[in-house]
């Protein structure tokens, strides 16, 4: 993409109205624009974000075996009728008539509507095990939004509901989803330290929620330094392997990890010896549950087991807030200059500076790398704007590209370029026939 073509509304000044430091940057880098309270409107730059970081949730959710569906955003009420949840979500629900006087809802999740899909497509123990997943916007008229799209009212959720006959086979399609999770995080650059949670308005018998790391975050953790040494990227797992896959999870949560409303002094202070306590703050980014027959006990989700009697199906269901990570990995990582994007994330990998344009040897050399870079596949936004070049590194260092590529008649004339890594800040220079391979490789 060429940056003289591209829509990216960087905003000069720091937007008054953004606490925090995600907020603030991603305003600044036109990422996306406020639409109402907790609702935005996703640009360009943002939106490549958002879409990076879904896939990623998309295929660490396929290889964990569970099948990808898509349900409407607008919900009749009468399976929430039927669910008891109707009246009880409260005003959090934004509730809708339409032209018939029918009531319906914006969908804050889905558990309801795919036990429904589920119940009626599903008559024998054979059919099981299922986990059913969808990413698909939810609306929660939230009390505060705020902090972006970190706590907002329209939101990207990936949520996923499994399905299984008896409570051993659900614990094990939890134990997938919970291992799953940990690779999807570790794939955006994150540690999300999977806390023991409360099961809340979705009510249940096991949960978890994975929080990572930042002093802004809304939660207040306490949690034992030892997470901090584990193998967060490296195990393979084959998730077949009923016992690999629970003794993943048993390593995870045999050490000590809270959130303030969870958190037992007591048992804090036998498990981690003093050296070891870490107190913080994070922000929530997946949350599982296993809530056994609490919905497809009241929706009739049956099935009919091995014997030929019926059976209630045990269920489970599993979100990650798609659109919060987006603000969440910039909370994670960022400096004085703007936002440091892991690499898998990025907007784009490369940051392709022209230090002179209008010259015509500087601007055919960058055009060919320009062009040989994105037939080779690597995603690169080419600053081929008439500007200072202050201003092209601070846009640079702001928008927070993996690697700068920066080219000026003084290298030209050695036939070099310089790369420098947003994150260490290190420069060195390349020769220009090898800058195509340096990233196609
Ligand atoms: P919170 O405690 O932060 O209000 P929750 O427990 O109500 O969240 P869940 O029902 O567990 O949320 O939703 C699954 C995931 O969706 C959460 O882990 C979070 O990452 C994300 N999420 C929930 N509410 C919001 C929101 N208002 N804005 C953005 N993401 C959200
Ligand atoms: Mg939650």
């Amino acid at each position: 993409m060429r940056l003289s073509q591209y829509f990216m509304p960087i905003l000069r000044d720091d937007p008054k109205e953004a606490e925090i430091v995600s907020h603030r940057l991603m305003l600044r880098c036109g990422m996306i624009r406020q639409e109402a309270a907790g609702s935005y409107s996703w640009l360009p730059l943002g939106y490549r974000v958002l879409r990076k970081i879904e896939q990623i949730v998309r295929e660490e959710q396929n290889r964990a075996g569970a099948i990808e569906v898509l349900m409407p955003t607008i919900q009749s009420a009468d399976l929430w009728r039927k669910s008891g949840r109707y009246d009880a979500y409260g005003k959090e629900m934004l509730r809708i008539k339409d032209r018939h006087d029918r009531d319906m809802l914006y969908g804050p999740t889905n558990e309801e509507m795919i036990t429904d899909i589920f119940r009626q497509g599903v008559q024998s123990y054979k059919d099981l095990p299922r986990n059913l997943y969808h990413i698909q916007w939810k609306f929660r008229d939230e009390v505060r939004p705020r902090f972006g799209v970190m706590r907002g009212r329209e939101f990207l959720m990936k949520d996923a509901y499994s399905f299984d006959l008896t409570r051993e086979a659900g614990q094990h399609a939890y134990n997938k989803m919970f291992v799953s999770y940990l690779k999807t995080f570790a794939r955006m650059g994150l540690k999300a330290v999977p806390m023991r949670a409360e099961t809340g308005p979705i009510g249940g018998k096991d949960s978890h929620e994975f929080l990572i790391l930042a002093d802004t975050g809304e939660s207040e953790v306490f949690f034992d330094k030892a997470f901090h040494d584990m193998d967060w990227q490296a195990f393979e797992i084959d998730y077949d392997d009923v016992g690999a896959v629970a003794s993943v999870v048993e390593e995870f949560t045999s050490k000590y990890a809270a959130t303030s409303e969870m958190h037992d002094v007591a048992d804090y202070e036998a498990r981690v010896p003093a050296e070891r306590r870490v107190t913080g703050r994070g922000i929530e980014v997946g949350h599982i549950f296993f809530f056994g027959t609490k919905y497809s006990e009241p929706l009739g989700c049956e099935v009919q087991g091995p014997d030929g009697k019926k059976v209630t199906v045990q269920s489970g269901s599993y979100g990650i807030g798609v659109s919060r990570l987006v603000g969440g990995i910039i909370e994670a990582s960022h400096d004085e200059a703007g936002i440091i994007w892991p690499e898998p994330v990025a907007p784009f990998r490369v940051g392709l500076i022209n230090l002179k344009a209008g010259d015509g040897e500087t601007d055919a050399v960058c055009d060919r790398i320009y062009r040989g870079l994105e037939a080779r596949g690597v995603d690169v936004l080419y600053d081929d704007r008439d500007e200072r070049a202050g201003a092209k590194f601070g846009t640079m260092d702001l928008i927070g590209l993996p690697w700068q590529v920066i080219i000026g008649p003084r290298g030209l004339k050695d036939g070099v370029a310089e790369i420098k890594n947003r994150r260490t800040g290190e420069r060195n220079n390349i020769a220009l026939d090898q800058i195509i391979a340096r990233f196609a490789g």
